[in-house]
């Protein structure tokens, strides 16, 4: 049924012939990777493998996807299975992306409520580490999820719902990949609607402290790109819904900030052709939502990436300690972005029960520095309640993570529930959340 490891669809993941992450900045530790095409295909792989991880779509930083065992990609099931237009619901197979499911989902008159800065990842891979965009009304990617469908350690299909289980459901979607191999997805969606982009340059430092809550809630989304030096935002995005009662309106400054002449990427001086259409020109949700289009390379490409979240209550402060370290900062980043998140109850999530603004890094791939600075970093962000993005670069000891999730007992009696040998596990997992 499973062959030996599969080489030909899977090949353009390998570089040299390893397997790594998107941005190469990891080696994963093996290389047996298998290919399921099927439910039973799963099930049966899952049942005979003492240990394993799903591979998505390898956009984490970090080594959460790890194994040093051997690798489940559901890539060829990427299918959308159901699109219910009575119940506003989607159910996707897990092997499918963002990129793929939006296109569909718009031409059948449909949206998601937000996307990530890139349509490239996986559904699945992207909400169980809760990957998020932005608009202050917005809830995380996640926060989308009304169903799921996955195969525990036993080789059980497992169905988990919103509505039917709501003590542990919360606790199933950012799952960071330890309850079993997800195989459906389900999404709430909503009536397709259009959006304009606008990016706003040179936004001083102490209008964002004066006018913070009014430059977030300005827009459906805004994001703040900065390298932190000069005392300004380099490039403010702005997705304004059309249908909003009180839409953005285009003017000829923003809180100090000039409109751009022309489409920027947020690293001013790449070229903007990979971005999505900016200068306020209507157009479909999925092609405003992102920062970066499908089929160009996103953000740059040869990087590294971390991100903290603290609470809404604490971003100013927050993003003040950050700005004292500029110049240690600087030399080694390509571009830092804010984004602000709407609180959710998914235990594991970075803004399980606060408003969140999330202060994300995308670094020069210059490692033996920036792990050297993480922890400075963090240092600074400790006293505001900070939480790492799951699927970026961290130093936060497992000891601060567990103090920072209250319902991280009851996510680990999932897992003992789901899988208690500890099929799912890889060292990240065993080192952040399992703590053995
Ligand atoms: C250029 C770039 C831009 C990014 N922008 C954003 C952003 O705007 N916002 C944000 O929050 N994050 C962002 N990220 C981070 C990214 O969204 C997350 O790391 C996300 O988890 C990637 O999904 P993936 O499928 O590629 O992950 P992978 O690394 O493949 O997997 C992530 C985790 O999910 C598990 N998993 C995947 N599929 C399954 C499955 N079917 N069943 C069970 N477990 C599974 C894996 O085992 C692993 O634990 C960005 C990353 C890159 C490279």
């Amino acid at each position: 049924m499973l062959a030996g490891p599969v080489i030909s669809p899977l090949a353009a993941w390998a570089s040299g012939g390893k397997l790594q992450n998107w941005a190469g900045n990891l080696e994963y530790s093996t290389e047996r990777l298998y290919q399921a095409n099927s439910l039973e295909e799963v099930r049966a792989f899952v049942k005979k493998q003492s240990n394993l991880k799903v591979l998505g779509t390898r956009h984490c930083f970090n080594t959460i996807a790890d194994s040093a065992h051997a690798f489940l990609s559901l890539k060829s099931m990427g299918e959308v299975v159901a699109l219910d237009p009575q119940a506003r619901t989607v159910t996707a197979a897990a092997g499918m992306s963002y990129g793929q499911l939006c296109p569909h989902l718009h031409s059948q008159g449909f949206a998601l409520h937000n996307l990530a800065s890139l349509p490239h990842i996986s559904i699945a891979g992207s909400c169980s580490t809760a990957t998020h965009g932005s608009g202050e009304k917005n809830g995380n990617l996640s926060t989308a999820v009304l169903a799921l469908e996955f195969v525990s350690a036993a080789g059980e299909v497992i169905n988990l719902s919103r509505q039917k289980d709501p003590d542990v459901f919360p606790g199933a979607v950012v799952n960071l990949g330890a309850l079993g191999v997800i195989t459906k997805v389900t999404l709430d969606v909503q009536p397709a609607f259009t959006m304009r982009q606008y990016v706003y340059e040179n936004l001083p430092l102490s209008q964002f402290k004066n006018h913070f809550n009014e430059i977030e809630s300005s827009a459906y989304s805004v994001s703040l790109f900065t390298d932190w030096q000069n005392q300004r935002f380099s490039e403010v995005w702005i997705k304004s819904r059309m249908d909003d009662p009180q839409p953005f309106a285009s003017r000829t400054e923003f809180f100090g900030a000039t409109p751009a002449t022309k489409n920027l990427h947020p690293i001013v001086e790449l070229s903007a052709e990979n971005c999505t259409e900016q200068m306020g020109i209507p157009g479909p949700w999925c092609e405003r939502l992102p920062h970066f289009r499908m089929g160009f390379t996103p953000s740059a490409g040869k990087e590294l990436q971390s991100e903290y979240f603290v609470p809404r209550r604490n971003a100013i402060d927050a993003i003040l300690a950050v700005e004292r370290l500029r110049d240690q900062i600087t030399p080694h980043l390509l571009i830092s972005e804010i984004r602000a998140i709407a609180a959710d109850n998914l235990w594991l999530s970075p803004c399980h029960m606060q408003p969140s603004v999330a202060i994300h890094f995308t670094w020069k791939q210059e490692w033996p520095s920036v792990r050297k600075l993480l922890p400075v970093i963090e240092k600074e962000l400790a006293p505001f309640g900070v939480r790492p993005h799951w699927g970026k670069l961290f130093t936060v000891s497992p000891a601060q993570l567990k103090s920072s999730y209250p319902k991280l007992p009851d996510f680990l009696a999932l897992a003992q529930q789901y899988d208690p040998r500890g099929k799912f596990r890889n060292q990240f997992l065993n080192t952040n959340i399992f703590g053995s």
